[in-house]
């Protein structure tokens, strides 16, 4: 790409980090930080905010930082911190040496509190957090001052000190900043920087009965950690005046706070608060099922890094609100399947087909392509004898007039094998078809047509013997709605699952080189989608697989008829 065209291609904060290096604003240093509360698994926003974070750092020969923002022990988990870890190096970004826990700080922080106490800025505060609402004013009216505002400094210092070492019960006092009670910006009316928890935190133990408040801590550790530039969402943008407040007042380096609009997405919720509700109500199998919007259930959907990065890319940073459709994230996915995923033989709804003609016991292996987008991959042997099974789709008992598959008297090509012609069909009591019998054309080997006869349809098949029992499960979206959380009458929006998100098909059948495959790597079943194994395959002693996606968008028609 020419220098031009990277210019051209700049977003409003790519742009902002250029001027301020060019300008030689901190001395021309960028460096950024991807800053996740480890309180639950990292969802596909996150993924935009890491591509963002450690994207520009690259770019601009900075520096990122992953930080843990682990200010609340109350909801944090060590499970979570590590599987942060472990979907940021898997998005293949690499934070070196540099992993930080806002925790680090605490003490730093303290300090830092103490000095605003010492400056008559901050004060121990009694009113319980009911009663702090209540004189907060509102909008429209200015707050009333806290009736403990005017304490000495001394004083503020002892209880501190204090409930620091867990003199106090829970929400009995809290540390607030003097700032402005009469401010039209609520962050402002003397928020409170330090809330009593007797919690043991992860990292501290039980060294702390106070923890910092998330605008205590978070400007304060991008200080600590000479961070330039601090992307965030634009939820905070009237945070910024605090983060700025605590970096004047404090008199420590100044980092520039950014927003940008969070990644949305239609057909699925992208909040932790809102997953975890799905996980803990049992609405999914977990916080890496494969439905849920995570890191860790888009991998073991068979997604790979480079999808989301693409689709991050694609999606680019917005100033405003929005939500983007799956439909996109979908294409991105197809198109990196397209080209990688290896191609496979198998068929969901198995109907034997037996040829009379292909002597008795013998088998042979037929050479089928890997990967027609990549002849540079090859082919494989497939087993093939006189017994297979197709998908009971690609046989009709009294077809209609453009339809190309098998029925009595009409010949279609088996994938990679010969070309077959239906002879007869038998059927049980019911009336249900249970075999059809074939003929075979020697000739046809590879599935070339013999003497240039055509035949229009071309199947799939698995051979009857060495083919594997498997179990399929198709996933579809898991609200059956684009934008979950509009309900009706106040409905929560759990009312909005889709019942129909998981279908679960359990008399599949695979050719056998499946068996050898790696959990969570994507193949396409010929003409039935891509797939990929999931990690339940070792604990069920059986072939599972998960359905990545279908080969193309069927939801838009099924449903928009
Ligand atoms: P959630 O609302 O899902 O709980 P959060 O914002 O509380 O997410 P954090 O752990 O605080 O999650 O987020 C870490 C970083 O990721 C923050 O900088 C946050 O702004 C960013 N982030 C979170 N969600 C999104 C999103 N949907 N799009 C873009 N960035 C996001
Ligand atoms: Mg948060």
């Amino acid at each position: 790409m020419s220098s031009e065209n990277i210019e051209k291609n700049l977003d409003f904060i790519r742009t902002r980090v250029k001027e301020d290096q060019e300008s030689g604003k901190n001395k021309g240093a960028v460096h950024t930080r991807f800053p996740p509360e480890p309180n639950g698994y990292l969802h596909l926003g996150h993924a935009k905010s890491i591509c963002l974070n450690f994207g520009i750092a690259q770019e601009f020969g900075g520096l990122c930082n992953l930080r843990l923002d682990d200010t609340n022990p109350v909801a944090e988990k060590a499970e979570y911190a590590e599987a942060i870890k472990d979907d940021v190096k898997w998005l293949g970004f690499n934070w070196e040496e540099r992993l930080f826990h806002a925790s680090d700080y605490f003490d730093q922080l303290f300090e830092w509190a103490k000095d605003l106490i010492k400056s008559n800025k901050a004060f121990v505060c009694d009113l319980s957090f009911e009663e702090m609402r209540k004189a907060r004013g509102t909008l429209v009216s200015p707050g009333e001052h806290s009736p403990f505002r005017d304490r000495t400094i001394e004083e503020n210092l002892d209880l501190f000190e204090k409930m620091k070492v867990g003199a106090f019960p829970e929400g009995t006092k809290t540390l607030r900043v003097k700032i402005d009670m009469a401010s039209p910006n609520m962050n402002l009316r003397d928020p409170v920087i330090y809330r009593i928890i007797h919690k043991d935190h992860p990292k501290t133990g039980d060294q702390w009965k106070i923890y910092p408040s998330y605008d205590f801590a978070h400007g304060q550790s991008d200080s600590i950690e000479g961070i330039t530039h601090s992307l965030c969402t634009l939820e905070f943008e009237h945070h910024r005046p605090l983060y700025d407040w605590f970096c004047e007042n404090l008199k420590i380096h100044h980092p520039q706070q950014i927003e940008f609009a969070r990644l949305n997405l239609t057909y699925v919720v992208m909040s932790k608060r809102k997953m975890l509700r799905l996980v803990e109500e049992g609405h999914v199998s977990g916080w890496d099922d494969p439905r849920m919007p995570t890191l860790q259930g888009m991998r073991r959907r068979g997604f790979s890094p480079q999808t989301i990065l693409d689709f991050s890319e694609r999606v680019g940073l917005a100033k405003r609100e929005n939500v983007i459709e799956v439909e996109l994230l979908e294409h991105c996915l197809r198109q990196d399947l397209n080209k990688r995923a290896p191609r496979r033989l198998g068929v969901l709804n198995p109907l034997k087909l037996t040829i009379e003609n292909y002597p008795d016991g013998q088998s042979e292996e037929i050479d089928a392509v890997n990967n027609p987008e990549n002849p540079e991959e090859g082919t494989r042997k497939v087993p093939f004898s006189s017994e297979l099974f197709i998908d009971r789709n690609d046989f009709m008992e009294d077809p209609p007039k453009k339809y190309f598959r098998l029925a009595p008297g009409k010949e279609v090509r088996l994938k990679y094998a010969y070309y077959v012609t239906c002879k007869e069909f038998l059927t049980n009591e019911e009336g249900e078809i249970t075999e059809v019998i074939c003929t075979y054309d020697p000739e046809s080997r590879g599935g070339d047509s013999p003497d240039g006869r055509k035949v229009k349809g071309t199947i799939q098949w698995v051979d009857a013997k060495t083919s594997t029992p498997t179990q399929v499960r198709l996933y579809d979206r898991l609200f059956s709605v684009p934008n979950p959380e509009d309900t009706e009458d106040g409905a929560d929006f759990t009312e909005n699952l889709n019942p129909d998100s998981l279908q679960v098909i359990d008399s599949c059948l695979t050719e056998s080189s499946l068996n050898e495959m790696e959990t969570g790597l994507p193949f396409q079943l010929e003409r039935i989608g891509y797939f990929c194994k999931d990690k339940d395959s070792v604990s069920a002693g059986q072939l599972i697989l998960n359905r990545t996606v279908a080969l193309r968008d069927s939801w838009g028609k099924a449903n928009k008829s």
